[in-house]
């Protein structure tokens, strides 16, 4: 039975990921902080497959049991979660992903960097290849993510080529699912909660800014079937769909035939004006792409959040 270590196990994607490898039969090692994941999110998980480690993987962290593969999923994720934590979001992209990268070196395993859209910026070119650098503000609010994102990626790269260390990176584009925090300040939980409440739903700027959203599951078959290949070079997981935000908050609306008027706030500094992922490497690397359709995956995620009503965090 290989063994999978996940750091951010308890988080959005993290937990789905957890999920996903116990299902195919790897035994899982979740390693979280609980910064801005929740146990919520594993409760539900049962048997001896499955080990969590309460930890910060920015400091040392020995595993006392061989892995076969480390996936480093742990990062604040959300815009409101890296400006609240700069310091530990440059950290964890450093001293974390060293440390994971080190784990990896001595067991021989292969290492998965869970990167970012967020290394393109605000692009110059679109659809974004991973051959495009990007365009970066490297001293902006946002810097602090992104900029981690891309020394985490320079180090993986230092890593294979330096030590030998069988690394992948994957640049995730917007995901969405159960399991978002209803407050983490990302466009479809914000949605769905000021929706399902009948509240305003506020969209940034004119809302012509375009998002390209991918569901969890599909993101999950994706960051296992890099982690599975011998691919090193960075690898863009994401669903080309495009949209408008004002699109979305439509979609949101409409779906869960919510009374919400749709209302305007000011952009953030640095919001990017487009997304969109070229996913020909996943497709002829890989034969990857998304198969779930905005609708249900939509539909999904609004009935988990419906389900959830019952706390008082996810309502208000
Ligand atoms: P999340 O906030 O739900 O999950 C991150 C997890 O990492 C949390 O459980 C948190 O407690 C944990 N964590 C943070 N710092 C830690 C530390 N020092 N030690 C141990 N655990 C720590 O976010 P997510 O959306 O699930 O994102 C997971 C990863 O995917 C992140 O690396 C993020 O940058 C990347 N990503 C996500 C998206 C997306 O759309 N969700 C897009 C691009 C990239």
């Amino acid at each position: 039975m290989p063994t999978s270590l996940v750091t951010g196990g308890a988080g959005f994607l993290g937990s789905h990921l957890c999920d996903h490898l116990l299902a195919k039969g790897h035994r899982v090692i979740c390693v979280d902080n609980l910064e801005t994941g929740s146990l919520n999110n594993i409760s539900h998980i049962r048997g001896g497959d499955f080990r969590f480690e309460m930890a910060d993987i920015t400091n040392h962290y020995e595993v006392d049991e061989p892995i076969d593969f480390v996936y480093h999923m742990a990062s604040p994720a959300s815009p409101i979660d890296y400006a609240r934590l700069p310091l530990h979001t440059l950290k964890v992209g450093a001293y974390g992903t060293h440390n994971t990268l080190g784990l990896a070196k001595k067991n021989r395993a292969r290492f998965l960097l869970a990167s970012t859209s967020e290394v393109y910026g605000d692009p110059l070119v679109h659809p974004q290849p991973e051959t495009y650098w990007g365009n970066v503000n490297p001293i902006g609010p946002r810097g602090v993510y992104d900029e981690a994102k891309r020394y985490a990626e320079a180090l993986s790269m230092a890593y294979l080529r330096q030590q030998g260390v069988d690394t992948a990176i994957v640049r995730i584009f917007n995901t969405y699912g159960p399991r978002m925090r209803p407050h983490d300040g990302r466009a479809v939980p914000t949605f769905l909660r000021q929706a399902v409440a009948d509240k305003p739903v506020t969209v940034f700027g004119d809302g012509s800014q375009t998002r390209s959203f991918c569901y969890v599951e599909d993101l999950v078959r994706g960051l296992v079937a890099l982690q599975e290949s011998g691919v090193h070079e960075p690898v863009n997981i994401g669903n080309p769909g495009e949209m408008t935000l004002l699109e979305m908050a439509e979609r949101v609306v409409e779906l869960t035939g919510s009374r919400s008027e749709i209302v305007f706030e000011a952009l953030p500094v640095d919001d990017p004006q487009v997304r969109q992922p070229d996913i020909a490497r996943a497709r002829d690397l890989l034969g990857w792409e998304p198969e779930v359709e905005l609708r249900e995956g939509l539909t999904r995620t609004v009935e988990h959040y419906t389900s959830s009503l019952g706390s008082p965090s996810s309502t208000s």
